[in-house]
């Protein structure tokens, strides 16, 4: 049974549990048998957990978008801007091909915050959804017009972490 009615969904802020949130509710839907697909912009890392997990959730599939590296702000690099575009174009091809019942769209706000990708085009997106199809957009420093158009909108609020006490990025926990 597919989805009968599909919203917009942001997870945005500086707490820790987008991305996770995100990963939990591909969990869930998995579950009840609905098809996930994820697309990751700026992300091209191989050592996500996530990206070896998804092979054992039945429905749910994982594409990156992006390079290994970090995207600098300031400078991005061609390849950055020409495969966040990709990620919409992956994402415009799932909506039109009715391909998932939820689409998560994993740091798709920090690409726009980056300017890798204009507003406009992720406004685009918004408008093609077919009514059934859940989608989720996460990433720090959500649009405000974004924020206006969606439907729930939850914002992680980093009260402590313990990257600011020294800590590096722990394995099976920030990756
Ligand atoms: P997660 O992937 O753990 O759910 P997130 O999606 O909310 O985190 P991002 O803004 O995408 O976090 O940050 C990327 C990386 O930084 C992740 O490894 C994340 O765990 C870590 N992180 C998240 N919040 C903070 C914070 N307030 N300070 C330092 N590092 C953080
Ligand atoms: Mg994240």
């Amino acid at each position: 049974m597919p989805l009968q009615q599909g919203l917009v969904q942001v997870y945005t802020g500086n707490g820790k549990g987008k991305t996770t949130a995100a990963l939990g509710l591909a969990v869930r839907a998995s579950g009840h048998g609905l098809r996930v697909l994820i697309i990751q912009f700026m992300k091209g890392w191989p050592n996500y957990g996530e990206l070896r997990a998804v092979k054992n959730l039945p429905g749910v599939e994982l594409r990156q978008f992006g390079r290994a590296e970090f995207v600098d702000r300031n400078n991005p690099d061609p390849a950055d801007i020409r495969m966040a575009h990709d990620a919409l174009q992956a994402a415009a091809d799932a909506m039109a091909r009715g391909e998932c019942d939820i689409l998560i769209l994993d740091e798709v706000n920090v690409a726009l915050d980056f300017g890798l990708i204009a507003l406009d085009e992720v406004l685009r997106l918004l408008d093609a959804k077919p009514p059934t199809m859940e989608l989720v957009l996460t990433g720090r420093n959500a649009h405000p017009e974004i924020v206006r158009r969606a439907d729930l909108v939850t914002e992680m609020l980093d009260i402590k972490h313990p990257y600011a006490e020294g800590v590096q990025a722990r394995r099976g926990i920030e990756y």
